[in-house]
């Protein structure tokens, strides 16, 4: 499962998660800090009206552009590696029918139903990259025993069969989900493959290189260190 900072886990754990959350000072003040409440209402609205999937479609037709100019040098395999969760698919319906505290047997349960929509413009790019030749891998912090749960889902919304899809290790146990991820870009670009981007919802999903170019998407809703 993905282990998630959320809104509420960053207030219960304390000192553990703040300095993930990089709030370079104590406040001083609670006038210094965004109130919980009205955080969760501004993502709403930030997601209901339609502004957040406009900002995913701006980051999603930059990565089709930058596609489309790499195939003119005709790079040998090329491919793309997108993150699954809030990325590929999209976790909101879940994260706001549990007022934003993550829950991981609630979200096991989800996972285990494949419930999860797709979010359209990286749908879109999957499959336009892909009937231009393009393989399309998936790199997820999900864990290796949903594997079967996690492609049925994708392949259920319309993603294309996956050329790779690799989940993380149960007995991975890193603070941070950048070695496996960046690793598993180098295995790809060992099998041949030109990585010609990344896309996740999260800067650990980008770092550790093995990618021409990140593109990151909005998520205001938690951190995946
Ligand atoms: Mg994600």
């Amino acid at each position: 499962m993905v282990v998630r900072i959320t809104l509420l886990s960053v207030l219960l754990a304390g000192a553990v998660a703040a300095p993930i959350i990089a709030r370079d000072a104590v406040p001083l003040s609670a006038s210094q800090i965004p109130n919980l409440d009205a955080v969760k209402t501004e993502i709403k609205a930030y997601y209901d009206s339609g502004n957040w999937e406009r900002e995913v479609s701006g980051v999603t037709a930059s990565a089709q552009a930058f596609v489309d100019a790499q195939l003119r040098t005709h790079p040998v395999k090329p491919a793309i590696v997108l993150d699954i969760d809030d990325t590929a698919l999209s976790d909101y319906i879940y994260e706001v029918s549990h007022d934003f505290a993550y829950d991981p047997w609630a979200y096991e349960s989800d996972v285990q139903a494949e419930a999860f929509p797709a979010i359209a413009p990286t749908l879109a790019l999957a499959r336009h990259v892909k009937s231009e030749g393009v393989a399309v891998f998936f790199v997820t912090g999900r864990r290796t025993p949903d594997r079967a749960v996690t492609l049925a889902n994708l392949l259920n919304v319309g993603y294309p069969k996956p050329d790779g899809l690799y989940l993380r290790p149960t007995g991975d146990r890193a603070a941070s989900v950048i070695p496996f991820k960046s690793r598993m870009r180098a295995y790809i670009e060992s099998q041949g493959y030109t990585v010609l981007l990344s896309m996740g919802d999260q800067w650990s999903d980008l770092r550790g290189g093995h990618a021409e170019r990140d593109f990151k998407l909005p998520n205001p809703m938690y951190q995946v260190p």
